[in-house]
């Protein structure tokens, strides 16, 4: 396993619809197997492949709060097969948009069909947390950032924080 650099907003990758694969081989299991040692490292719960460069619908997850009972979930070509028209609010983060939090509203259940680590098809029905990550996670293969629920305003505003932030560390 390796670890990974995580792209940051702005970035023209971030905003790439990811493809979907023809199925999960070595190289994917490589990539996620990458991609979960990447997000223990950042202290994340989700990470999309287009996070670390890779425009693949490949996704992973932790949820669990026990640092010593890891729960790693895989989702490859993941498809939402149905939400809820309940909604819930959380206040989110993002491993791409650093140190910025907001709270957003997505449907509180989805059911997601996809495949896992071996290939499987699977089907998941997700509330609370796991739904709202899910969700999440999912907008990054269609370039979409949770700051793009934010009004203009405050979206511009976090974007100009974050490249001021990375103009000062190109200089050094
Ligand atoms: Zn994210």
């Amino acid at each position: 396993m390796a670890i990974r650099t995580i792209i940051t907003e702005p970035n023209k990758l971030l905003r790439q619809i990811s493809k979907p694969v023809n199925g999960v081989g070595k190289d994917e299991q490589k990539l996620m197997d990458d991609m979960l040692e990447t997000m223990y490292d950042a202290n994340g719960i989700g990470l999309a492949a287009i996070q670390v460069g890779v425009p693949k619908r490949i996704i992973v997850m932790d949820i669990s709060k026990d640092e010593t009972k890891k729960e790693p979930r895989y989702f490859v070509n993941p498809v939402i097969k149905n939400k809820d028209t309940e909604k819930a609010t959380y206040e989110e983060g993002c491993l791409s948009v650093p140190n910025q939090f907001a709270e957003i509203d997505r449907p509180c259940k989805c059911e997601v069909e996809y495949l896992d680590y071996h290939g499987e098809k699977k089907l998941l029905k997700a509330d609370g947390l796991l739904a709202t990550c899910i969700q999440h996670e999912m907008d990054h293969l269609e370039g979409i950032l949770f700051i793009d629920y934010l009004s203009k305003l405050k979206r511009s505003m976090i974007i100009k924080k974050l490249s001021k932030k990375k103009s000062t560390a190109a200089v050094l």
